[in-house]
C-alpha cells in the first residue's frame, strides 16, 4: 500500500475528478454503511499514522468549546490563557487550534503533544471509520482528502471496487 506523500498527492489529483465523480455514484449505488465503515477500517488499520502526521501538517482542527478545557487543563494553563496563545478564530470553521509553519501548533516531529486530549475532530479524521453523520454524506470531503492523506486515498480505491465504479480509463 503507497504511503509516500509524494506519491498519495500526485495519485490523489490525478484522480480527483475521478474520486468527485465516486461521490455522486455512490449515492446512487448504496452500499451498506456498515460495510463501508469495515473496509475503511481495514484500510486503517493497514497504516501507520505515527510515520505519517499529514493531516496534521496540512488540514486544520476544530475545536469546541468543551475540548478548550480539556486541552487547557492538559497542558496546565488556564481556559483564557488557551484561548489566547493556541486558539485562532477561522472565519469558515470557528475555533480552530492555532498553527505554525510546521502545521498544528501541538504537533511535535510526526506525534501529537496532546494526544490523550486532542480534539475529537483529530480522533475522528480522516472521517471514514469514525465521523458524524452518514459515510456518503461525509464523502463529500473525500476527494480532497484522498489528495493528502494515505487512509482516504486507499479507501477511495477500495469503495471504487466494492461499489462496481467505472474508472477512467
Ligand atoms: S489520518 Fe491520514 S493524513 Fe493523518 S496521519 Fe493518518 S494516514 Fe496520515
Ligand atoms: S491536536 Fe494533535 S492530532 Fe490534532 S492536529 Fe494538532 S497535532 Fe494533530
Amino acid at each position: 500500500m503507497i504511503t509516500d506523500l509524494v506519491q498519495i498527492q500526485r495519485l490523489g489529483e490525478k484522480l480527483l475528478e475521478e474520486n468527485k465523480r465516486l461521490r455522486t455514484h455512490m449515492k446512487t449505488h448504496p452500499v451498506a454503511d456498515r460495510r463501508l465503515r469495515r473496509i475503511a477500517e481495514e484500510v486503517e488499520n493497514a497504516i501507520d499514522c505515527t510515520q505519517c502526521a499529514n493531516c496534521c501538517r496540512v488540514a486544520t482542527a476544530s475545536v469546541r468549546d468543551r475540548e478548550i478545557d480539556t486541552l487547557a487543563k492538559f497542558i496546565g494553563v488556564t481556559r483564557k490563557v488557551f484561548l489566547r496563545d493556541y486558539v485562532e478564530e477561522s472565519e469558515e470553521e470557528g475555533l480552530i487550534l492555532k498553527r505554525t509553519e510546521k502545521g498544528c501548533i501541538f504537533l511535535e516531529g510526526n506525534l501529537c503533544g496532546v494526544y490523550e486530549a486532542r480534539p475529537k475532530t483529530c480522533n475522528d479524521f480522516p472521517h471514514l471509520v469514525r465521523g458524524e453523520g452518514s459515510l456518503i454524506a461525509r464523502m463529500w470531503h473525500m476527494p480532497d482528502r484522498a489528495t493528502y492523506c494515505p487512509i482516504a486515498f486507499h479507501t477511495l480505491e477500495a469503495f471504487k471496487d466494492e461499489s462496481g465504479f467505472a474508472r477512467s480509463k
